[in-house]
């Protein structure tokens, strides 16, 4: 073969291969796992096949009586136990699941994991009646958080991290998206990924979230975006520390034309994009996520009509974060508009030091009820499958199908107990592809 050609493919597969790596950090080994006494499966198989748009009850696709088998942590059957394959029985490690309801392991898409210190003074102050400029005067708000962690060592950060992650574990959530975005230096924003890139068990994705807000050692936005492009950037790349890019587009912080230059060279390098989008005001957020075919948009408090028809008629996924709007103590997002029109809907915590100090899963899916009217299927799936496809993992996450991982959570009740009891989620065990964590 001439070199050049070895070369060139040679590059191809290293390229395709460590973007894998970063998204899924695989942890199988070659087995195959039989798992049976299963009362109730909810395979979500149907909510997947419609793209997790528009669903209803029968899209969580109920089976009773249900067993299935995992290979190398891949699904390669799904049925009624009664109809178990002959090759299935015989020589292979088996699981009773003992009467349980099972369903896919939930997917959290949007969390700041890695921070150090806490806000919690500020908290205290905004609900004593300061104002929030105030208190941003006083060296609160983000750079209460940017110290802290610009001073923690990578080690120390992996293990807030860990302990935050096993949090996320025990309420059934086996994969977890985590941003940079405390730091705002380029070593920092790397040190920060390099820590979450260390956290064991849990499937951490990460994102790069530079763009998080403007450091006071830059005069403009402008210069610092061109800092990002030109430091940050090359060395994400060497390292493969992230396969998302992310950005604040808000009044005071990035503009609509300064996140399409940013997000745009982001994806010119094969990145992922996510924009937090119309949290605090319309800024075109929403709009810019539509234009770049963003994986997500997030928060969306703020868009109108015009919006939430674009978002509908897009693929990107509405990532909807109630936890933030009831610290924030503002109003929530349009969920009902957007899935009647057949958005696509993912809920998740937000957890972060300042405007929502919760990894409270449960919560999340109480207030999106509550508030938000979503239907308990809707949270459902918002919770899993939607969660996938924001992080571009629904070929391999979100419902219990032939080919996808075997993520799963084992109830201690039944399926109408979840996203009830704000604290606590009724979750006895969980899997990751097909291995028990929990
Ligand atoms: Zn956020």
């Amino acid at each position: 073969m001439p070199k050049s050609k070895a070369a060139a493919g040679k590059k191809k597969t290293k390229k395709s291969a460590s973007k894998l790596s970063q998204k899924l950090a695989p942890s199988a080994k070659p087995k195959r796992r039989l798992f049976t006494g299963i009362k109730t499966l909810f395979t979500l198989d149907r909510a997947f096949r419609k793209a997790a748009r528009r669903v209803t009850a029968d899209d969580l696709d109920r089976i009773d009586g249900a067993a299935f088998v995992s290979e190398n942590g891949r699904i390669v059957w799904v049925g009624k136990e009664k109809d178990l394959p002959r090759e299935f029985k015989n020589a292979i490690k088996s699981e009773d699941l003992q009467g349980a309801v099972v369903l896919p392991a939930f997917v959290e898409s949007h969390t700041h994991l890695i921070y150090a210190g806490n806000r919690a003074a500020e908290f205290e102050r905004r609900n004593q009646g300061e104002s929030y400029q105030s208190i941003a005067k006083s060296g609160g708000g983000i750079l209460a958080t940017l110290i802290p962690t610009r001073e923690a060592s990578e080690k120390e950060l992996t293990a807030i991290g860990q302990e935050r992650a096993e949090r996320f574990l025990k309420q059934g959530v086996s994969t977890i998206e985590v941003k940079s975005g405390y730091a705002l230096t380029a070593e920092g924003e790397m040190k920060m990924l390099r820590a979450a890139g260390a956290i064991r068990r849990a499937r951490i994705v990460r994102t790069f979230l530079g763009a998080h807000a403007i450091p006071k050692e830059f005069k403009s936005a402008e210069a610092y975006i061109d800092y990002l492009l030109e430091e940050a950037l090359p060395q994400l790349k060497k390292e493969g520390l992230a396969c998302r890019a992310d950005i604040f587009i808000e009044q005071g912080y990035f503009s609509k034309e300064l996140g399409k230059k940013y997000l745009s060279r982001f994806r010119e390098e094969g990145f992922d994009l996510a924009v937090h989008a119309d949290q605090l005001s319309r800024c075109g957020g929403a709009e810019l996520a539509v234009e770049l075919k963003a994986r997500s948009a997030e928060h969306l408090i703020q868009i109108n009509d015009e919006d939430i028809r674009k978002l509908s008629a897009s693929e990107v996924t509405c990532v909807l974060l109630p936890t933030a709007d009831l610290y924030m103590n503002c109003a929530y997002p349009p969920a009902r508009k957007l899935i009647d029109q057949g958005a696509r809907v993912a809920l998740a915590t937000d957890l972060n030091p300042g405007t929502s100090p919760s990894s409270d899963v449960a919560l999340v899916g109480v207030l999106a009820r509550i508030y938000m009217k979503m239907s308990l299927p809707e949270t459902i799936v918002a919770y899993t499958l939607g969660g996938a496809y924001a992080l571009g993992l629904e070929k391999e996450l979100g419902s219990i199908s032939k080919g996808k991982l075997a993520d799963f959570v084992v109830l201690e009740g039944e399926m109408e107990e979840l996203f009830l009891e704000a604290g606590r989620q009724p979750v006895a065990r969980l899997y990751r592809e097909g291995e028990r964590l929990l």
